[in-house]
């Protein structure tokens, strides 16, 4: 069981009739239940409220933070998003979905732009299991269909991934990389490409299942505490000789 904060800008629930049909409590709550029934503690926070939910100590006990955003990237203040990305170098996981690849926070951890092509035209997407040995995949087919999707297309201009996990084509003939893991710091991120708002991705059972395993996969690993600042050393492990400090 792991300590689970879902982050979701919530505004196309709360403007869009189709949207709000699909998931009347956000999609952050939809989430939140999936992963509650799945045995964790869950929770949520949104844009809208004070320091845009992640107010300094919010995430002190999240193991993995799942993050949803869209239209409104520029208006999460630059201290949340420093403060999440200090959080994943410290060891939480950080699950970044579909349109999250513009986040500030994982943009911040990649250091790239992470810009695509992308079409919306209500098309057929195939995702294809290309690291059938990773823990992201268990349980799942060879590759599945998601019947109505947003295209998104390469280049993606990311950083080339620890591990590829899936790649989807797409009907209009594009592909992408959507499944890409890193890790930053002790925290291990996974970018997850489906979960377009107006199509009923997240109600699908093989998303269910990769939201599921990327939280169990991203949840902290021991080891020794990450450092977060330069530190001076006057008291070395071997004798230096002629040094005083
Ligand atoms: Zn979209």
């Amino acid at each position: 069981m792991a300590s689970i904060t879902v982050w979701n800008e919530y505004i196309h629930e709360r403007e869009n009739d189709r949207v709000a049909d699909l998931y009347p409590d956000g999609i952050h709550t939809y989430i939140a239940d999936l992963l509650a029934e799945a045995g964790h503690d869950t929770s949520t926070a949104t844009l809208d409220e004070p320091e845009n939910g992640l107010p300094p100590g919010a995430l002190e006990d999240t193991d993995v933070l799942l993050w949803w955003g869209h239209l409104a990237h520029d208006e999460v203040e630059e201290s949340v998003a420093e403060r999440v990305a200090t959080r994943v170098r410290e060891g939480m996981g950080l699950v970044v979905l579909h349109s999250g690849h513009h986040s500030k926070p994982f943009r911040k951890l990649l250091g790239m732009p992470a810009d695509l092509t992308y079409r919306e035209a209500e098309e057929r997407e195939r995702l294809h299991v290309v690291d059938p040995g990773h823990p992201i995949t268990d349980g799942l087919p060879e590759s599945f269909v998601v019947p109505e999707a947003e295209m998104y297309g390469e280049p993606f201009t990311v950083p080339e991934p620890d591990r590829l996990v899936f790649i989807s084509w797409f009907e209009g003939g594009e592909v992408f990389r959507s499944g890409c893991c890193y890790r930053r710091g002790k925290g291990r991120i996974f970018y997850f490409r489906p979960g377009h708002e107006t199509y009923p991705v997240y109600h699908q059972e093989e998303i269910q299942q990769v939201l599921r395993n990327a939280t169990d996969w991203a949840s902290p690993v021991a080891g020794s505490p990450y450092p977060t600042e330069c530190r001076p050393v006057d008291d070395p492990a071997e004798d230096i000789d002629g040094y005083e400090p």
